[in-house]
């Protein structure tokens, strides 16, 4: 039954919100030595300082020669010509190449003027004063030229750019110790229930580990932010309180988790609902539809619910964008396509679902059930099957779209 009550925020609106919200906690750039650079986000358009290849250099270990002198060398008529100079990688003084003569040359040291070939050492003899060449490779091969990857002074790397391992290659290639860099939002992580006990510790009865702490905080890493836990605190307001405002004078976010159903000893929502900065809102969505948003003492604060799942596919919905948005990520969502279902489903009216699934690069199987405690479940899926609002159920073989998250299989 729908009435007034009932009213819930789309997924779409709460992404927007939550966005919005984000932007304003970007934390500005900073300039890193490259050492220091993995994972960053460029801040700045990374313009090549030289071509590359840097000077045009050999492929192969072999000979400079001139086509004109080596193009017709086969095994039945062999040519000989005289090695004039030995050119290792590394050697700064090339002398140019004379007619009927060629230089022994390696990998990557400079071609010298007048070559336009260059024989690789198996189609020769080998020799160091003269060399017998038995077969010669096409016109022009074996020459690696100068800008033929990258012309000097065009952007090597545009801003937004996650810097992998290959970034970081090429920015070195181009002769960058340092680059400028999104400053990485320091996010807040607080779990709250007075269930909760930190692992490694016995349970006594009643009592679970904590656990979304840590799944948040790696979470916020990946995503590029930097994750600082707070102690989890019990359902206690003035605890949870304390807690946060003691914390919260270097932080740009403080994502909370727990705390923001409909039960009787909701701390997040008591605590932070009172100050009046905060909307807490139900958001068409399953898992996690208790949500909340705002500023505490004026920092961003999103809240998440507390069941595990609810918490991860939250985070992975609303706040993983949002933060890769306010980095400048130049693709802040998740990749995402479409894949056939190994099996049937259902799912509630008017909610969009993120089930787990596992998808093995031909079709997509669920992982468990919707249920938000299945956290063994959860660490074996690899991607979340989106079924929109209006569909109830589909039968297998139907085509649903996937977003590939970070799982145990990858
Ligand atoms: P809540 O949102 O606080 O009502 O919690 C919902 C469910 O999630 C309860 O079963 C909690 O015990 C569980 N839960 C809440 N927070 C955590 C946490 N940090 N680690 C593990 N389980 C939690
Ligand atoms: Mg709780």
């Amino acid at each position: 039954m729908s009435t007034p009550t009932d009213h819930r925020r789309t997924v779409d609106e709460h992404r927007a919100v939550v966005a919005r919200l984000l932007a304003s906690a970007s934390p500005g750039t900073e300039e890193v030595p490259l050492t220091a650079a993995a994972g960053r986000v460029l801040a700045e358009d990374l313009a090549a300082a030289v071509p590359l290849p840097v000077f045009t250099n050999s492929a192969m270990d072999g000979y400079a020669a001139r086509w004109a002198d080596v193009g017709a060398a086969s095994a039945s008529a062999p040519v000989r010509l005289p090695v004039a100079e030995d050119l290792p990688a590394g050697r700064t003084d090339v002398p140019p190449l004379a007619p009927g003569t060629v230089h022994r040359i390696m990998t990557g040291a400079p071609v010298p003027e007048g070559a336009d070939v260059v024989v690789p050492v198996e189609e020769t003899d080998g020799g160091t004063g003269t060399v017998v060449i038995t077969s010669s490779p096409a016109a022009g091969a074996y020459l690696r030229h100068a800008g033929e990857d990258l012309a000097a002074g065009v952007v090597a790397l545009p801003a937004g750019t996650v810097l992998g391992p290959s970034q970081l290659g090429l920015a070195a290639s181009v002769g960058r110790a340092s680059v400028l860099v999104a400053r990485r939002p320091r996010v807040l992580v607080l779990s709250t229930g007075s269930e909760l006990v930190a692992p490694g510790t016995p349970l006594a009865p009643g009592q679970i580990y904590e656990s979304n702490s840590l799944l948040l905080a790696a979470a916020v890493d990946a995503a590029g932010g930097e994750a600082r836990t707070l102690h989890f605190v019990p359902d206690d307001v003035d605890q949870f309180l304390a807690t946060v405002r003691a914390e919260l004078a270097d932080a740009d976010l403080l994502l909370t988790s727990g705390g923001v159903s409909m039960g009787a000893y909701e701390v997040v929502k008591d605590a932070l609902g009172a100050l009046g900065t905060v909307d807490f809102v139900k958001v068409a969505v399953q898992p996690g539809g208790p949500q909340g948003s705002g500023t505490v003492d004026g920092v961003p604060v999103v809240t998440l619910p507390g069941n595990p799942v609810s918490s991860s596919v939250s985070f992975e919905v609303f706040v993983r964008p949002a933060l890769r948005r306010a980095l400048g990520i130049r693709q802040p969502e998740r990749l995402s396509t479409t894949a056939p279902l190994a099996g049937p489903l259902t799912s509630p009216a008017g909610r969009r679902q993120y089930l787990r699934g596992s998808f093995d690069g031909a079709q997509v199987s669920l992982v468990g059930g919707p249920g938000s405690h299945l956290v063994a479940h959860l660490a074996r899926a690899d991607c979340l099957v989106v079924v929109p609002e209006d569909v109830t159920s589909l039968p297998a073989g139907s085509e649903v779209q996937i977003l590939l998250v970070e799982g145990a299989l990858r």
